[in-house]
């Protein structure tokens, strides 16, 4: 029985703000500490529920944040980011019989949501799979759910937590921290954020027979919109993505995997090809 992890950062244990999740700032390395907590929690309770191999990878901006002298001899880890074509869910595939995504955060725009973003705070406010509008959660998740696997447990604050039983109906939830705004919110302590990851986790890994994994019908139009029309008017001159509205592109998409490529050249091109937000 395999459980894969895929470990992003601002919905960890106490972060509130970019200062305890963003490499050199002032936070940081005392929230990498509490993110591996919550990481260590959730593992536990995997093995507690009758799991026998987990692999964590980590999904959170250069995708080295976790204290892998802190995780027990059994599980192994995918760190670092060059070359991850599946982003915040490489290394999952068929053999894997549940995912958890611990740590998540709110899709940009959801109010009072621990820095609720999707991808990129600076360039993307919306995504659409078909109708649907999705953050982070629903496009790892749809990955998942392309290899049939089910999403069984989702850790963060109570605004991701909700977002993930609208999307995913009757999947495990921790809340480890109650959004107030965008930067503040009530947190419960590592002591006692510990014991409910770990008891969801176990919970999530008995109950993933009952759980469905998470499979929008493809092919379908997958749509961004952006922060700024100067960013869907660059996009939109790629072959393939075609502008709806001043700040909006669509493009076609095979499966979750073309979209998550797709998606994924928007994201990584943000620098080289936008400059400057206007
Ligand atoms: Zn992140």
């Amino acid at each position: 029985m395999k459980v894969f992890i895929s470990a992003d950062m601002e919905g960890a244990t106490g972060a509130v703000d970019w200062d305890d999740v963003m490499p050199g700032k002032r936070q940081y390395e005392r929230f990498r500490r509490l993110l591996t907590g919550d990481v260590n929690a959730a593992i536990g309770g995997a093995f507690e529920g009758g799991a026998d191999e987990v692999v964590i990878n980590e999904a959170h901006d250069g995708m080295m944040n976790i204290l892998i002298e802190e995780l027990p001899e059994e599980v192994s880890m995918i760190s670092g980011h060059d070359g991850k074509g599946m982003g915040m869910m490489e290394g999952i595939d068929g053999g894997f019989d549940a995912a958890f995504l611990v740590a998540y955060h709110a899709m940009e725009g959801t109010t009072a949501a621990i820095m609720n973003h999707t991808w990129s705070p600076t360039l993307i406010r919306k995504v659409w799979l078909g109708d649907l509008r999705v953050g982070e959660l629903g496009l790892s998740a749809h990955i998942a759910g392309h290899y049939d696997i089910p999403v069984a447990l989702v850790t963060g604050d109570d605004k991701v937590a909700r977002e993930a039983v609208a999307l995913l109906g009757d999947v495990e939830t921790a809340v480890v921290k109650h959004g107030i705004s965008r930067y503040a919110a009530r947190c419960l302590t590592p002591a006692k954020t510990a014991k409910l990851i770990r008891e969801a986790a176990r919970r999530a890994v008995e109950r993933r027979g009952e759980l469905r994994p998470f499979k929008p019908a493809y092919p379908m139009e997958v749509r961004i919109e952006f922060m700024s029309a100067l960013q869907a008017s660059n996009v939109s001159r790629a072959p393939g993505f075609a502008l709806v509205d001043p700040t909006t592109v669509s493009f076609a998409c095979g499966d979750a995997l073309d979209a998550n490529t797709k998606l994924s050249e928007v994201f990584r091109g943000r620098d080289r090809v936008f400059g400057p937000i206007p």
